[in-house]
């Protein structure tokens, strides 16, 4: 072997590309690309890893191995120093093989001779497609120049195989995107849902990855980056309303996007025989490579900020993005990295789920699926470097699993649980008219939750007695700016037209916490759940408070209105949000507008202190509603979006219900009505023990509605409670166990 081998990449990349346009299989292809690769590059060994299936690669090919080993020798991933290339994604180059740590003697192959080894990550953005590797019988380590060379032709190689080169079905080689993958992600949104996936920001196709005239294509690179420059200089020269944070954000997207060390190493590329876009996704690869593995929450983000700025500038050079003319297929799955509250409303009800890598069960993305009740999975892997569009995807909300290319027989799984779900759901809609009566005739009203026009029709599909909470701050999330009164009194009406005589109850902008509004400056709090949010802001910024009462008093036109206020803590804090909803009643009075017929004014109890007010409080509510999610969330300590303690305390547990039977002791003495409206109120066994305390009216997700009612019409209230006294009497933490016994035994 000479001493340096640095090939002559233009030309062995131009031979590359060359098979590509040769009418022959991808076993040729491959083979032949080995003995160039060798050949070019002096050494004795060339051979192609490709991943078999996610956890095993599979020699596919070679030069100067045993023949015979070829899709014979496999190893798993982290195995031997192929493995370990696949699975850190940096190169291994030593001079010493048989004696570097992880290295795994395989027979067959006869390598045991070649003492260098030089192997390289067949990679796009995030994947690892394979690995390159070249051997010989010299023992030295291979020069900077030979693994920066061998990395471009791999670059070349990975480009190749996502377009399908070396697809070849009688010898297992099969295209990439293929395999079944699971992610377990967490449930944003309960629901299964079949379809194919869509992806929101399409990935790039790279059709040329070969220079044909390197000029030509470092100016192409030169011209694509100062057009992103001036993209970003676009936006911070329209930031003047933005805060500080958004405008350091973007000054540091403008650092990076004239960092001179990301510009030279592409040009550097492309004078190896890289086009421009396969230069680009090079320096994005190994970046990701190198950053990704870092624990350093800085470091990572700024990954993040790089892949963004990589994938701007490959869509200007390709052209390509999200307008690629691509048809929506049918029963669209959205795979996403994250979507904002109105890009999910545009889509709207044509989605079939949402997958997303990142998100969280409060995000305004989790909340618009919510209101959709198209069921949501979040913190779904890497799966959209994993999916392509159209591909086949199961989602099960529940569980917060995807299943993407499933297998046929997890398929036919699935299949089968939906249709015993679809299944349900027609025998629920039997009881549409009927009431939700018990075996004792206590009738339970089962009232439905909503925050968007679109959920209205539900409250006819669902037999829902009325809406027990209106959330309001989807308005104020999808919009730019603050939606006007008159747009808000339009909207209202129309809800209040839409439920045709049944009760809403609007409860006024809860917002702050995880629900910040686009225009409003975040507030930076150590705790925001505790902070300001809710009715405090609204008590803070009266202005906007008594705009959306007066848009809801206009709305009402002299019907009757029902309205509470978010996370009442103190009885102060509802007199003073009452007082503002009596003041803007007289004031309509008095310029001559038409006041609702009545006006109830309620409170929402999502903190534990409202409990332990004194009974005025109680006198003084029109009605009282219990926010569960928050109530529990403070009652426990636990944090209602942290996945990792939100499943950790039970709703059953007899220190909780004590809590809500002191409620409905407190309410039942003031006469005050009470209902209860988090999610557990949907869920059959904690709606049935609610009720079995007590609560007369529960609201719920519309879809919830008919299992609910079933139960109820089928327990007996009178013994379900007598059940749970019992297991508290017997000094259990929780009564689930005794519950679900009671209810198991009902037919
Ligand atoms: C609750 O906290 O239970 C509630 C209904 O309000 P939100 O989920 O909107 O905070
Ligand atoms: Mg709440």
């Amino acid at each position: 072997m000479p001493e340096r081998s640095v090939p002559d990449s233009r030309s062995l990349l131009r031979r590359l590309r060359d098979t590509l346009a040769e009418p022959t299989g991808g076993q040729d292809r491959l083979d032949r690309i080995t003995s160039l690769i060798a050949d070019s590059m002096h050494t004795h060994v060339c051979s192609i890893y490709l991943f078999r299936d996610p956890e095993t690669l599979e020699l596919c090919a070679t030069t100067g191995l045993n023949p015979e080993s070829v899709h014979h020798t496999r190893m798993r991933l982290g195995e031997g120093l192929v493995g370990r290339v696949a699975r850190t994604g940096t190169p291994v180059n030593t001079g010493d093989a048989p004696g570097a740590p992880g290295f795994r003697y395989m027979p067959e192959t006869g390598e045991e001779i070649y003492s260098s080894f030089l192997g390289v990550p067949i990679q796009r953005v995030g994947e690892i497609l394979g690995v390159l590797v070249v051997q010989s019988r010299e023992a030295r380590e291979f020069l900077e120049d030979e693994v920066y060379g061998l990395e471009v032709v791999a670059m070349v190689l990975a480009e190749m195989t996502e377009l399908g080169a070396f697809t070849a079905d009688h010898n297992g080689i099969g295209a990439t995107h293929r395999f079944p993958v699971l992610f377990r992600g967490a449930t944003g949104q309960e629901g299964a849902a079949e379809g194919r996936v869509w992806l929101h920001e399409p990935r790039v196709v790279v059709t040329n990855p070969v220079a044909d005239d390197i000029e030509h294509e470092q100016k192409r690179l030169v011209e694509a980056v100062s057009g992103l420059q001036h993209q970003i200089d676009d936006m911070l020269s329209g930031s003047a309303t933005m805060d500080k944070e958004q405008r350091q954000v973007l000054e540091a997207y403008r650092m990076l996007a004239h960092s001179r060390g990301w510009m030279r190493r592409m040009v550097e590329d492309i004078g190896l025989g890289l086009s421009a876009e396969a230069a680009v996704e090079k320096e994005q690869a190994t970046t990701r490579s190198k950053l990704g593995q870092s624990s350093d929450a800085y470091l990572r983000e700024r990954l993040h900020d790089f892949d963004d700025l990589s994938n701007r500038l490959l869509r200007l050079l390709t052209g390509q993005g999200r307008d690629t003319g691509a048809q929506l297929p049918e029963n669209p799955i959205l795979v996403a990295r994250n979507i904002g509250p109105a890009e999910l409303l545009d889509y709207g009800r044509v989605l079939k789920g949402v997958v997303l890598e990142e998100g969280s069960v409060g995000s305004h993305a989790a909340i618009v699926a919510r209101a959709l009740a198209i069921p949501l999975v979040i913190h779904a892997g890497r799966i959209t470097t994993e999916a392509l569009n159209g591909d086949p995807i199961l989602v099960d909300g529940d569980n917060g699993i995807v299943h993407l290319r499933p297998e046929d027989s997890v398929t036919a799984a699935f299949r089968d649980k939906m249709a015993m779900a679809a299944e349900a759901q027609k025998r629920y809609a039997d009881l549409r008219e009927l009431p939700a009566e018990d075996q004792s005739g206590k009738v339970i009203s089962l009232t439905m939750n909503a925050g968007l026009m679109a959920d209205l029709p539900s409250l006819a599909g669902s037999g829902a007695d009325g809406v027990g909470l209106f959330r309001t701050e989807l308005q104020f999330l999808t919009r730019s700016r603050v939606p006007s009164r008159g747009e808000l009194a339009a909207l209202y009406k129309r809800v209040m037209d839409a439920a045709g005589g049944k009760q809403v109850q609007f409860r006024t902008l809860d917002i702050g916490s995880d629900k910040v509004l686009p225009y409003m400056k975040p507030q930076d709090e150590p705790n925001p759940a505790m902070g300001w949010r809710a009715i405090r802001v609204g008590l803070d910024k009266r202005g906007v408070l008594r705009m959306q009462l007066q848009a809801l008093m206009r709305a009402a036109d002299g019907r009757p209105l029902s309205v509470m206020f978010p996370f009442i803590a103190t009885p102060e804090e509802f007199h003073a949000a009452r007082a503002e909803a009596l003041h803007m009643r007289d004031r309509e009075a008095k310029i001559g507008r038409r006041v609702p017929e009545t006006l109830r004014i309620g409170a929402m109890m999502e903190t534990p202190s409202l409990a332990f007010a004194p009974d005025s409080f109680f006198a003084a509510c029109d009605f009282i509603s219990l926010g569960g999610n928050d109530l529990k969330q403070f009652f426990f300590a636990a944090d209602r979006e942290n996945e990792r303690v939100r499943r950790r305390y039970d709703t059953l547990d007899t220190a909780f219900l004590s809590f809500i039977s002191g409620i409905i002791a407190r309410c039942d003495t003031a006469g005050t009505p009470l209902s209860f409206c988090g999610e557990d109120a949907g869920r059959p066994v904690e709606a049935l023990t609610f009720a079995a305390l007590g609560i007369r009216t529960l609201s719920m997700r519309p879809a919830s509605i008919g299992p609910v009612k079933h139960l109820i019409r089928r327990a007996n209230l009178d013994d379900l409670a007598q059940v749970i006294r019992e297991a508290q009497d017997a000094n259990v933490e929780t009564v689930r166990p005794a519950v679900t016994r009671y209810l198991a035994g009902l037919h």
